[in-house]
């Protein structure tokens, strides 16, 4: 059995792939963005957080959550003795969807298999999926945010078994005070989750092969993504 890539080999390869994909043209997104908003963070973090697209601050800077949800996810983190430093933040999609609409389901078709590559790559424990859109993906079930919100559940990611913890996206937060509080105390689970020493009833073990949920969502602020709900 060939042996386990080590960090740096790991590190090295999510730099190549970031590189690969910078000029991406696998969607019709590539037309209207500025950059490719790839992911930052720690190469080797326990802890990823998946959201759903870059914004406009995203598209500009070339960095995921740099705008208000990204403010409020930094605030959020501090919350529980963390930076961003200390983990990695992706997206579903790599390239602003224009004025921020739904993803479209053959865009995200086309950029899952960049975010399994960095799933595969980076090996994190535990995966903070960040509304709708990336709980879906990546639970491969169809079932909403609003249901399954802080009950971690295993899941087979890039052929690994990882933790999916999801969480309502932070940019809904910003306007629902009571989804808020909903937000900080899943977030406040997430120490014990990294640490292993919360028993959940795990249910059945998901492979995931390249999904596409059904991906059905109510109106929002028109400023911010659309489907976080
Ligand atoms: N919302 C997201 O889902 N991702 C970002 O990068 C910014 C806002």
């Amino acid at each position: 059995m060939a042996a386990e890539p080590d960090a740096l080999s790991r590190r090295e390869a999510l730099e190549a792939h970031a590189a690969d994909t910078a000029a991406c043209t696998r969607c019709r997104l590539a037309e209207g963005r500025t950059q490719v908003v790839y992911g930052v963070g720690d190469p080797d973090a326990d802890l990823m957080f998946v959201g759903e697209a870059p914004g406009f601050h995203e598209d500009k800077q070339g960095y995921p959550f740099v705008g208000s949800a990204g403010k409020l996810l930094d605030r959020l983190l501090e919350g529980i003795s963390l930076t961003r430093r200390d983990v990695y933040i992706a997206n579903v999609l790599m390239c602003r969807p224009p004025g921020n609409r739904d993803p479209q389901p053959d865009e995200i078709e086309a950029c899952e298999s960049h975010l399994f590559r960095k799933l595969e790559l980076i090996q994190p424990k535990l995966v903070a999926t960040l509304g709708n859109f990336a709980t879906k993906l990546l639970s491969g079930k169809p079932t909403g945010i609003t249901r399954v919100h802080g009950r971690p559940q295993e899941a087979v990611v890039g052929g690994r078994t990882v933790t999916l913890y999801p969480i309502y996206h932070p940019a809904a937060a910003l306007y629902t005070p009571a989804m808020l509080k909903t937000l900080e105390e899943d977030f406040a689970r997430i120490p014990a989750l990294l640490a292993g020493s919360v028993e959940e009833p795990a249910p059945q073990a998901q492979v995931i092969q390249f999904p596409v949920a059904p991906l059905v969502t109510p109106a929002a602020p028109p400023d911010e993504q659309l489907g976080l709900f």
